[in-house]
């Protein structure tokens, strides 16, 4: 059973506790001697149980929050790994810069955003996190810190980004953004009625614009929903202001097929200007208007399933799971399709690859969300295809080593102090 006030992940599952969770707020001290197991914790935005340690002991990463160093010439910044991407947007929007790749969410730390090799919505045109990262420091549990990049240290910089915080801690990063010329960004809608209209709408905006992102309407009979494409602009806008927060757990989830359906069909047909001008804020970083937002799907928590599966097969694949998610009746408001280009990651186990990548929230129903995943699975394994880790809570072991085969290679970087839930569990019966 969970801990009051421990460490939890943003799926709210309730997973057993750390037996310690220790503030790690020095760069230039060592791990700390612990019986068990040791992992970074950075800011609680994975889903599942990659960020979590049951039994064994998490180190938080949110006091290292300093800033190193930064050239507004150059565009390269280097901080500690507990900075979040928020505080980096604050320091370097104003002058000019921007994150080269950032998630749907500013409240991840830098460690988290290595770990995971997190991508976004421009993965098209500019790789994933790790593509952007110049250096950083790794400390091991035997005192060694490894100064790791494409020069120095190669094998291990390819296996710490998207390393699931295994092969160390990352105490201090270096990585380089892009330029920019105001807040605004320029944003393009199109609604799309099946999946065909979808990929040549997207095809299309992929050529066009720098990010592309589509909202599903997954309990729709004919898939349906809004592709949005967008550019940074010129010029300055006003930030929205004003978050809400959701200030209480409810015992059950708000999120059911009534409130669904009603949702999405309103949000389908809201206004959608083909054409406007946005703040960055709203365009990025939609949920993080309301804090707490996980709280919606109640004490039971939820899942989300990523997957990603080859061009080749996924026009089929995502329709049969798009069905297999309809006539299921789960699912939630919170579902994204897109495509990933096909530039080679720059981790072992870096979750991008070319195809197209569909997330779904689904509140846990126990049973009946545990059997819909499996029916998932079946597709996406068929379709030669993976699932996301920093998503995941309950893939199946053998399906993450046959789908990340480099899992082996990996191994060997894996320090021997560390370990995760995520990894017990994939790597059962391995
Ligand atoms: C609303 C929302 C939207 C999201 N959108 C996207 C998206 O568009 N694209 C995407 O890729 N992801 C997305 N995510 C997932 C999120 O970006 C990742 O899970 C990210 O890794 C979370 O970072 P964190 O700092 O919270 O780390 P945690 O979740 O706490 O930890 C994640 C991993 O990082 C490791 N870690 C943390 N710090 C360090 C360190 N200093 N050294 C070594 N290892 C470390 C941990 O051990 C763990 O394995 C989203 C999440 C949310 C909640």
């Amino acid at each position: 059973m969970g801990v009051r006030g421990a460490a939890t992940a943003w799926g709210r599952l309730d997973w057993p506790a750390a037996s310690a969770e220790l503030p790690f707020g020095d760069r230039r001290a060592a791990l700390p001697p612990v019986e068990g197991s040791l992992l970074a914790y950075g800011n609680g935005r994975s889903y599942g149980d990659v960020g979590l340690n049951p039994g064994g002991t998490l180190l938080k990463m949110r006091g290292l929050d300093r800033f190193i160093a930064f050239d507004a010439d150059s565009g390269v910044l280097t901080c500690e790994a507990g900075v979040l991407l928020a505080d980096i947007l604050a320091l370097v929007v104003p002058r000019g810069w921007f994150l080269a790749v950032t998630p749907g969410t500013r409240f991840v730390t830098v460690g988290g955003a290595i770990a995971n090799d997190v991508h976004g919505k421009n993965h098209h045109a500019a790789g994933s996190f790790g593509d952007h990262l110049l250096s950083f420091e790794l400390l091991r549990s035997d005192g060694a810190r490894l100064i790791c990049s494409r020069e120095g240290n190669s094998d291990w910089f390819a296996a710490t980004i998207g390393g699931l915080g295994l092969t160390g801690v990352v105490t201090q990063a270096t990585i380089r953004l892009r330029r920019i010329r105001g807040t605004a960004m320029g944003v393009h809608n199109w609604r799309y009625t099946g999946l065909d209209e979808f990929f040549a709408l997207n095809a299309a905006a992929e050529q066009a614009h720098e990010y592309a992102v589509a909202w599903i309407d997954c309990l729709a009979k004919t898939p349906r929903g809004v592709l949005m494409a967008a550019d940074h602009g010129e010029g300055d806008l006003p930030a929205p202001h004003g978050a809400k927060r959701v200030p209480v757990t409810p015992p059950l989830s708000l999120v059911n097929g009534l409130s669904l359906r009603a949702f999405n069909a309103a949000y389908y047909g809201k206004s959608w200007p083909a054409e406007s001008r946005q703040h960055y804020l709203p365009y990025f970083y939609p949920l993080d208007a309301i804090h707490d937002w996980n709280r919606i799907y109640g004490k039971p928590g939820f899942y989300q399933y990523q997957c990603v599966v080859p061009p080749a097969a996924a026009r089929d694949a995502i329709g049969e799971m798009l069905d297999a998610i309809a006539s299921s009746g789960q699912g939630s408001f919170l579902a994204v399709l897109k495509n990933f280009g096909d530039r080679p990651t720059p981790g072992l186990l870096s979750f991008p690859m070319p195809g197209t990548t569909l997330a779904l929230d689904f509140p846990n129903h126990g049973a009946s969300t545990l059997a819909l995943f499996e029916r998932l699975d079946a597709i996406v394994r068929a379709a030669g295809g993976r699932l996301y880790a920093a998503k995941d809570a309950r893939m199946p072991g053998d399906f993450f080593r046959a789908a990340y085969p480099q899992w082996q290679d990996f191994s060997r970087f894996v320090d021997p102090k560390f370990s995760s839930g995520f990894w017990r569990r994939v790597m059962e019966q391995a």
